[in-house]
């Protein structure tokens, strides 16, 4: 990305450190989620609230004194920035944006359409894109260059999954989450069909990608 829009932080690599990889091989949804299209936990309630607790004390000391406008990408990181939001220590503000990618059945092509704007002007703001996962890294390549176009005065991007592999190019997150393999996944935001985004975990989908896999 353009150093332009860089914040001087001391550090915000901090919260890369010690980045969990997630599995846990035979760990299942267990009743009421008792759906035989959900397979293995990736990672576990716990796990995620232990984590964003990470990440936001990292948000709170790398922003002190220059509260971030965090803005979240309907509809897939709506739980992760409301958790995330309350996890930081400073009087942060919100926007959402909604994108929707033209692609094959499976793939996203990073040409994207912005379906809902923003609605607070960007320039001289201190912004943190909150992502809920990164596949190809095509809609935050998007993203980003949309953004920066708006003249913020720092844009940096915290995304609490990340695919093992799949990136065309290189993401430069100032936070991540976790590492999880390159398979379909639901839970915590992530939907299919609008279902699912309310489990309180992140799970194997089994029944394959989705022809429109959600936002
Ligand atoms: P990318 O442009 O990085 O390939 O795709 C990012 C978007 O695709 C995410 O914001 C999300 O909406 C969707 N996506 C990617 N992987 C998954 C997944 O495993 N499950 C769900 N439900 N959506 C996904």
């Amino acid at each position: 990305m353009s150093l332009a829009g860089r914040l001087e932080l001391p550090d915000p690599a901090s919260a890369r450190v010690g980045l969990p990889a997630a599995r846990h091989p035979g760990l299942r949804p267990t009743p009421p989620w008792d759906d035989p299209a959900l397979g293995e936990i990736i990672v576990p309630a716990s796990e995620l609230q232990e984590r964003i607790g990470v990440l936001g004390a990292a948000v709170t000391a790398d922003y002190a004194g220059r509260p971030p406008l965090l803005v979240g990408v309907l509809k897939g990181a709506c739980i992760f920035l409301s958790d995330l939001a309350r996890a930081v220590g400073l009087p942060v503000e919100v926007d959402f944006m909604a994108v929707s990618s033209y692609g094959d059945a499976t793939r996203t092509s990073g040409v994207v359409r912005i379906v809902k704007d923003l609605d607070i002007d960007l320039s001289g703001r201190h912004v943190l894109i909150v992502e809920d996962i990164v596949d190809s890294g095509l809609t935050l390549s998007f993203l980003r260059r949309n953004l920066l176009a708006r003249h913020p005065a720092s844009l940096e991007v915290c995304a609490l999954l990340v695919k093992d592999g799949l990136q065309e190019t290189p993401l430069d997150l100032a936070y991540e989450g976790f590492r999880i393999p390159p398979e379909f996944v639901v839970g915590y935001g992530l939907d299919v069909a609008e279902r699912y985004r309310n489990l309180p975990f992140v799970c194997e989908y089994l029944e394959g990608e989705p022809a429109a896999g959600g936002r």
